[in-house]
Protein backbone atom coordinates (compact mmCIF):
# COMPACT_ATOMS: atom_id res chain seq x y z
CA UNK A 1 0.00 0.00 0.00
CA UNK A 2 1.46 3.58 -0.57
CA UNK A 3 -0.10 6.84 0.20
CA UNK A 4 1.09 9.34 -1.61
CA UNK A 5 0.58 12.79 -0.18
CA UNK A 6 1.14 15.86 -2.14
CA UNK A 7 1.05 20.02 -1.71
CA UNK A 8 2.62 23.63 -1.84
CA UNK A 9 5.07 24.59 0.97
CA UNK A 10 4.07 24.68 4.53
CA UNK A 11 0.26 23.35 3.68
CA UNK A 12 1.21 20.79 6.84
CA UNK A 13 1.73 17.81 4.40
CA UNK A 14 5.06 16.96 6.20
CA UNK A 15 2.54 16.83 9.42
CA UNK A 16 -0.40 14.81 7.93
CA UNK A 17 1.83 12.17 6.10
CA UNK A 18 4.04 11.74 9.51
CA UNK A 19 0.92 11.00 11.49
CA UNK A 20 -0.42 8.72 8.92
CA UNK A 21 2.69 6.47 8.84
CA UNK A 22 2.01 6.04 12.60
CA UNK A 23 -1.55 5.71 12.32
CA UNK A 24 -1.01 2.49 9.49
CA UNK A 25 2.06 1.36 10.85
CA UNK A 26 3.92 2.45 7.39
CA UNK A 27 7.52 3.80 6.26
CA UNK A 28 7.77 7.51 6.40
CA UNK A 29 9.72 9.29 3.39
CA UNK A 30 9.77 13.29 3.35
CA UNK A 31 11.30 13.70 0.16
CA UNK A 32 11.21 17.39 0.25
CA UNK A 33 14.77 16.88 2.18
CA UNK A 34 16.18 14.73 -0.52
CA UNK A 35 16.09 18.35 -2.69
CA UNK A 36 16.85 19.62 0.63
CA UNK A 37 19.83 17.51 0.87
CA UNK A 38 21.01 18.48 -2.33
CA UNK A 39 20.41 22.13 -2.34
CA UNK A 40 22.22 22.11 1.11
CA UNK A 41 25.06 20.22 -0.37
CA UNK A 42 25.47 22.83 -3.55
CA UNK A 43 25.54 25.56 -1.11
CA UNK A 44 28.12 24.50 1.05
CA UNK A 45 30.87 23.41 -1.53
CA UNK A 46 30.28 27.15 -2.65
CA UNK A 47 28.17 26.43 -5.94
CA UNK A 48 24.92 28.67 -7.29
CA UNK A 49 22.12 25.95 -7.42
CA UNK A 50 21.67 27.46 -10.79
CA UNK A 51 24.29 25.20 -11.66
CA UNK A 52 23.23 22.28 -13.49
CA UNK A 53 26.01 20.51 -13.51
CA UNK A 54 27.17 20.65 -9.71
CA UNK A 55 23.47 20.49 -8.67
CA UNK A 56 23.88 16.71 -10.25
CA UNK A 57 27.15 15.96 -9.13
CA UNK A 58 25.59 16.64 -5.66
CA UNK A 59 22.49 14.69 -6.32
CA UNK A 60 24.27 11.53 -7.38
CA UNK A 61 26.71 11.50 -4.43
CA UNK A 62 24.05 12.19 -1.96
CA UNK A 63 25.29 11.11 1.90
CA UNK A 64 22.17 10.14 4.22
CA UNK A 65 23.76 11.72 7.01
CA UNK A 66 23.15 15.46 5.58
CA UNK A 67 19.84 14.60 6.45
CA UNK A 68 20.06 15.53 10.12
CA UNK A 69 22.07 18.80 9.15
CA UNK A 70 19.90 21.22 11.10
CA UNK A 71 20.42 23.93 8.29
CA UNK A 72 17.81 21.60 6.47
CA UNK A 73 14.73 23.63 7.32
CA UNK A 74 16.33 27.15 6.59
CA UNK A 75 14.06 28.92 3.99
CA UNK A 76 18.00 29.38 2.21
CA UNK A 77 17.70 25.95 1.89
CA UNK A 78 14.03 25.38 0.73
CA UNK A 79 14.60 28.08 -2.25
CA UNK A 80 18.00 26.39 -2.95
CA UNK A 81 16.17 23.13 -3.08
CA UNK A 82 12.81 24.35 -5.47
CA UNK A 83 15.86 25.48 -7.57
CA UNK A 84 17.79 22.57 -8.58
CA UNK A 85 14.51 20.68 -8.62
CA UNK A 86 13.48 22.45 -11.62
CA UNK A 87 16.36 19.62 -13.10
CA UNK A 88 15.72 16.85 -14.50
CA UNK A 89 18.52 15.12 -14.64
CA UNK A 90 18.25 15.77 -10.58
CA UNK A 91 14.81 14.63 -10.20
CA UNK A 92 16.21 11.60 -12.26
CA UNK A 93 19.00 11.19 -9.91
CA UNK A 94 16.59 10.51 -7.17
CA UNK A 95 13.37 8.82 -8.57
CA UNK A 96 14.68 5.28 -7.72
CA UNK A 97 15.31 5.89 -4.78
CA UNK A 98 12.33 7.14 -3.82
CA UNK A 99 10.51 4.40 -5.37
CA UNK A 100 12.14 1.51 -3.81
CA UNK A 101 11.28 3.07 -0.47
CA UNK A 102 7.65 2.94 -1.69
CA UNK A 103 7.42 -0.63 -2.29
CA UNK A 104 8.60 -1.09 1.30
CA UNK A 105 6.07 -3.69 3.08
CA UNK A 106 4.05 -3.17 4.49
CA UNK A 107 3.34 0.02 3.35
CA UNK A 108 4.61 3.60 2.84
CA UNK A 109 3.32 6.71 3.16
CA UNK A 110 5.91 9.21 0.52
CA UNK A 111 4.83 13.05 0.94
CA UNK A 112 6.15 15.76 -1.60
CA UNK A 113 5.16 17.69 -4.97
CA UNK A 114 5.06 14.66 -7.48
CA UNK A 115 4.91 11.21 -5.19
CA UNK A 116 1.13 10.77 -6.72
CA UNK A 117 1.83 12.04 -10.52
CA UNK A 118 5.55 10.84 -11.39
CA UNK A 119 7.30 8.60 -8.33
CA UNK A 120 3.82 6.62 -8.16
CA UNK A 121 1.41 7.11 -10.12
CA UNK A 122 -0.43 3.90 -8.92
CA UNK A 123 -0.14 5.08 -5.58
CA UNK A 124 -3.48 2.84 -4.47
CA UNK A 125 -4.12 6.82 -2.20
CA UNK A 126 -3.50 9.88 -3.16
CA UNK A 127 -4.07 13.15 -0.60
CA UNK A 128 -2.82 17.38 -2.16
CA UNK A 129 -2.70 18.85 1.12
CA UNK A 130 -3.61 22.46 0.26
CA UNK A 131 -4.13 26.07 2.13
CA UNK A 132 -4.34 29.92 1.22
CA UNK A 133 -0.48 31.47 0.87
CA UNK A 134 -1.51 33.47 4.04
CA UNK A 135 -2.37 30.34 5.98
CA UNK A 136 0.75 28.72 4.99
CA UNK A 137 3.11 32.15 5.66
CA UNK A 138 2.14 32.14 9.09
CA UNK A 139 2.29 28.62 9.77
CA UNK A 140 5.94 28.95 8.55
CA UNK A 141 6.32 31.74 9.84
CA UNK A 142 5.65 30.12 13.16
CA UNK A 143 7.81 27.27 12.61
CA UNK A 144 10.78 29.50 12.18
CA UNK A 145 10.62 31.91 14.91
CA UNK A 146 10.30 28.65 17.17
CA UNK A 147 13.49 27.28 15.53
CA UNK A 148 15.28 31.00 16.48
CA UNK A 149 15.03 32.18 12.68
CA UNK A 150 13.50 35.96 13.22
CA UNK A 151 12.10 36.78 9.37
CA UNK A 152 9.84 39.61 8.94
CA UNK A 153 5.95 37.69 8.12
CA UNK A 154 6.10 39.61 4.47
CA UNK A 155 8.82 38.23 3.56
CA UNK A 156 7.82 34.72 4.52
CA UNK A 157 4.86 35.21 2.33
CA UNK A 158 6.57 36.42 -0.62
CA UNK A 159 9.35 33.62 -0.54
CA UNK A 160 6.33 30.95 -0.87
CA UNK A 161 4.65 32.92 -3.33
CA UNK A 162 7.81 32.43 -5.20
CA UNK A 163 7.81 29.14 -3.93
CA UNK A 164 4.98 27.99 -5.32
CA UNK A 165 5.43 29.40 -8.27
CA UNK A 166 8.57 27.87 -9.38
CA UNK A 167 7.25 24.89 -8.28
CA UNK A 168 4.12 25.34 -10.07
CA UNK A 169 5.12 26.56 -13.85
CA UNK A 170 8.39 23.85 -14.13
CA UNK A 171 8.30 21.93 -17.22
CA UNK A 172 9.23 18.55 -14.88
CA UNK A 173 7.26 17.58 -12.36
CA UNK A 174 5.27 20.52 -12.18
CA UNK A 175 3.58 20.70 -8.88
CA UNK A 176 -0.35 19.73 -9.76
CA UNK A 177 -2.79 17.76 -8.14
CA UNK A 178 -3.10 13.87 -9.69
CA UNK A 179 -6.14 13.45 -11.48
CA UNK A 180 -6.80 10.71 -9.08
CA UNK A 181 -6.38 12.91 -5.75
CA UNK A 182 -8.46 13.44 -2.85
CA UNK A 183 -7.89 17.73 -2.51
CA UNK A 184 -7.79 18.56 1.20
CA UNK A 185 -7.92 22.17 1.79
CA UNK A 186 -6.77 22.67 5.63
CA UNK A 187 -6.89 26.63 5.90
CA UNK A 188 -9.50 26.20 8.17
CA UNK A 189 -8.92 23.21 9.99
CA UNK A 190 -6.81 21.70 12.92
CA UNK A 191 -3.91 19.04 12.51
CA UNK A 192 -6.24 16.75 14.24
CA UNK A 193 -9.31 17.39 11.57
CA UNK A 194 -7.42 17.25 8.67
CA UNK A 195 -5.52 13.63 9.91
CA UNK A 196 -9.35 12.55 10.67
CA UNK A 197 -10.67 13.57 6.83
CA UNK A 198 -7.32 11.58 5.12
CA UNK A 199 -7.64 8.59 7.15
CA UNK A 200 -11.26 8.47 6.76
CA UNK A 201 -10.20 9.05 2.83
CA UNK A 202 -7.46 6.05 2.67
CA UNK A 203 -9.49 3.89 4.76
CA UNK A 204 -12.52 4.12 1.91
CA UNK A 205 -9.83 3.63 -0.80
CA UNK A 206 -9.59 -0.34 0.41
CA UNK A 207 -6.83 0.11 3.41
O1 LIG B 1 8.59 20.10 0.92
P1 LIG B 1 9.84 20.95 1.00
O2 LIG B 1 9.55 22.40 1.25
O3 LIG B 1 10.83 20.42 1.96
O4 LIG B 1 10.51 20.84 -0.46
C1 LIG B 1 11.57 21.64 -0.86
C2 LIG B 1 11.53 21.78 -2.38
O5 LIG B 1 11.85 20.53 -2.97
C3 LIG B 1 10.18 22.17 -2.96
O6 LIG B 1 9.99 23.57 -3.08
C4 LIG B 1 10.18 21.51 -4.34
O7 LIG B 1 10.72 22.38 -5.31
C5 LIG B 1 11.12 20.35 -4.18
N1 LIG B 1 10.43 19.07 -4.16
C6 LIG B 1 10.10 18.50 -5.37
N2 LIG B 1 9.53 17.27 -5.42
C7 LIG B 1 9.25 16.60 -4.29
C8 LIG B 1 9.54 17.19 -3.03
C9 LIG B 1 10.11 18.44 -2.99
O8 LIG B 1 10.33 19.09 -6.41
N3 LIG B 1 8.70 15.39 -4.37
Amino acid sequence: MIIAVDGPAAAGKGTLARALARHYNYHFLDTGSLYRMVGFAVLVRGHDPRDEAAALRAAQALKPDLMHEPDLRSEKVGEAASIVAANLKVREALLGFQRDFASRAPGAVLDGRDIGTVVCPDAEAKIFVTASPEVRARRRHAELAERGEVVPFETVLAEIKARDERDRTRAHAPLVPAKDAYVLETSAMTREDALRAAIEFVDGRGK
